[in-house]
């Protein structure tokens, strides 16, 4: 197994970070402390860098050219999302939409679908959101009880979504709903249905750091246009399982330089702060500096296998759960070793380089959550990469 980079790649990388070095104009954790923003302008500087990638070539670059892609290889796309990270820019709006509807519709639309949605999906003229979850399925995905009905040659779907993330902002939303009540997995169909409609009620939800982020979103007989229904009747649970698997990959090195950049802050704050002379400070900072050479090279593991033409497999819930719970050990330590100092940044909005601790150890806390919660990446690794035998 080679964990080196290729000369292209590397060459591949530094064009990136040049692009990024002429293109961005300023981090975003310091756009965010500009008091001259609310949440709708942070989304509109988020679009705007969205369009620029997009002008570049560097949104869905794994896909088709002929839909927007270069039919570029894991590698490249890990490192684009790790240059990205390291420079602290903005998160492209329509995040879902590019990595979940995207291969969705390539792999299972209709062409037609994909003229219609691929374009102005990735120029993000419409961002989308994603409605799986529900009050009563989450981790048990399945259990979901959103209906669609049909009205003539289209549907009318009834139900209730949650943790709508960008729900406030999207003029789509991609919904699993049950076109057959009985049958648990073939019962279920994957619909494109349109927010700005009667029937459609979005609610924005308020998180603990204060931002409204995600939403629900509440179907009172909404119409999904016969022609937005993706695959066929009851292939959604198959379309949603593959286009799940896409989550992955990409993270593999992007994580390990988002903290390296925090860990750098860290470091820099501890000293500024005075605390540099605790006692545990150098085995607090030691074991976080470790840690995320460990999630590089297990990173560098994944692509490497992906290079050697392996699908992300189960393997992959291991660094779900280590990014998720690196990020939380990183905060606690950071709030721990900073003391007062911790909870100042967010007040000095030209501190060019700081960390806003508070808004990360309180964000931090969702990573063990979504995109599968821990204890089911745990469960996943029990049955499937372990081979342990399943409780009674
Ligand atoms: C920030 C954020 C953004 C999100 N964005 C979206 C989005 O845009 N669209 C969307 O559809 N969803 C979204 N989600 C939802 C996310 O996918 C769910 O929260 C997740 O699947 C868990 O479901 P749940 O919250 O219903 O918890 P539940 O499934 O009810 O679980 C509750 C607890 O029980 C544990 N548990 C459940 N089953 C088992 C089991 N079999 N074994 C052991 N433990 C178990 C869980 O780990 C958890 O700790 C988002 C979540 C977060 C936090």
């Amino acid at each position: 197994m080679d964990l080196h980079f290729t000369p292209e790649q590397i060459a591949f990388r530094d064009e990136v970070r040049a692009w990024i070095a002429e293109n961005l104009e300023r981090p975003f954790s310091l756009e965010k402390r500009d008091p001259k923003h609310d949440a709708d302008s942070l989304v509109e500087v988020r679009r705007a860098w969205q369009k620029k990638l997009h002008a570049a070539g560097y949104l869905g670059m794994g896909w088709p050219a002929e839909w927007g892609g270069r039919g570029a290889s894991e590698a490249d796309e890990a490192l684009l999302q790790a240059e990205l990270a390291a420079a602290d820019a903005p998160q492209v709006p329509n995040f879902l939409g590019i990595s979940l509807l995207g291969p969705a519709l390539i792999h299972h639309g209709s062409e037609e679908q994909r003229r219609r949605f691929i374009p102005k999906m990735l120029a993000c003229d419409e961002i989308w959101c994603q409605g799986f979850s529900e009050p009563g399925a989450g981790s048990d995905l399945a259990s979901l009880r959103t209906r669609a009905e049909r009205d003539g040659s289209d549907w009318r779907i009834t139900g209730q979504k949650v943790w709508t993330t960008f729900g406030l902002w999207s003029d789509w939303i991609f919904v699993l709903a049950r076109t057959d009540m009985d049958d648990r997995y073939g019962g279920i169909s994957f619909f494109l249905v349109p927010i700005d409609q009667p029937g459609v009620e979005m609610r924005g939800l308020k998180q603990i750091t204060g931002e409204s982020e995600f939403g629900e979103v509440f179907f009172d007989g909404a119409l999904a246009k016969g022609d937005h229904l993706v695959g066929q009747v009851g292939e959604g649970w198959r379309i949603a399982m593959t286009v799940l698997s896409y989550e992955r990959g990409a993270a593999s090195i992007m994580y390990p330089a988002q903290f390296d950049t925090q860990l750098d802050g860290l470091i820099r704050g501890v000293h500024e702060a005075g605390r540099a002379e605790r006692d545990d400070v150098e085995e607090k900072l030691g074991r976080l500096v470790v840690e995320n050479e460990v999630m590089r090279g297990n990173g560098l593991r994944t692509l490497a296998d992906l290079a050697a033409g392996n699908a992300p497999g189960p393997e992959s819930s291991i660094e779900k759960i280590f990014w998720s719970e690196y990020h939380q050990r990183l905060t606690d330590s950071a709030l721990d070793l900073l003391g007062p100092q911790g909870q100042l940044v967010a007040s000095s909005p030209s501190a060019r380089d700081e960390v806003d601790w508070a808004y990360e150890y309180l964000w931090s806390r969702a990573g063990s959550i979504y995109s599968g919660s821990n204890e089911i990446q745990r469960n996943i690794i029990a049955k499937r990469v372990l081979r342990l035998p399943s409780g009674k």
